[in-house]
C-alpha cells in the first residue's frame, strides 16, 4: 500500500537502518543522506519516510512532507555551506528523466558551478 514500507525497497531500507547511510540530517517525517556518487562537493538526497514512488506521487497523498523535504533543503545547504553561494534542488521523476530508485527523493546539489540548462 502506498506509504507503507516497501520490502524491496533501498531507501525503505535506510529509512529502517537495514542499509548503512551518511545520514546528515533526520526528522519525524524526512531522512538526509549522503549519495553514494555524488555528482559534486555538496550532494545529498532528502526522502520522506513514508514510502511512495516519486514525489508527485508524495504531493498528491502527502503535502505537508514535500514542505518538509523543501525547509530541510535549506538546512542542509546551509550545514554545508553552499547556501550563499547557491544550490540546485531536484527530483528526478520518471525513468526517462533519470530517476532510478522508486521512492521519492529530493537532490541537494552545489559546492560547484552548475550548468543550466541541465543534460
Ligand atoms: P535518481 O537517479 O534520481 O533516482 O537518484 C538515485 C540516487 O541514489 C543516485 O544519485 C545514486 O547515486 C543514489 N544512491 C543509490 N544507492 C545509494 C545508497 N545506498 N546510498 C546513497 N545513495 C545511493
Ligand atoms: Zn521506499
Amino acid at each position: 500500500m502506498a506509504g507503507e514500507p516497501q520490502a524491496d525497497c533501498l531507501f525503505c531500507k535506510i529509512v529502517a537502518g537495514e542499509v548503512p547511510a551518511t545520514i546528515v540530517r533526520e526528522t519525524a517525517t524526512t531522512v538526509a543522506f549522503r549519495d553514494i556518487n555524488p555528482q559534486a562537493p555538496t550532494h545529498v538526497l532528502i526522502i520522506p519516510k513514508v514510502h511512495h514512488p516519486d514525489a508527485a506521487a508524495l504531493a498528491a497523498a502527502e503535502p505537508q512532507v514535500v514542505a518538509d523535504i523543501l525547509c530541510e533543503a535549506r538546512k542542509v545547504a546551509a550545514e554545508d555551506g553552499v547556501e550563499e553561494t547557491g544550490y540546485r534542488v531536484v527530483f528526478n521523476t520518471g525513468s526517462g528523466a533519470g530517476q532510478t530508485v522508486f521512492h521519492a527523493h529530493l537532490h541537494v546539489l552545489g559546492g560547484r558551478g552548475l550548468q543550466w540548462p541541465p543534460g
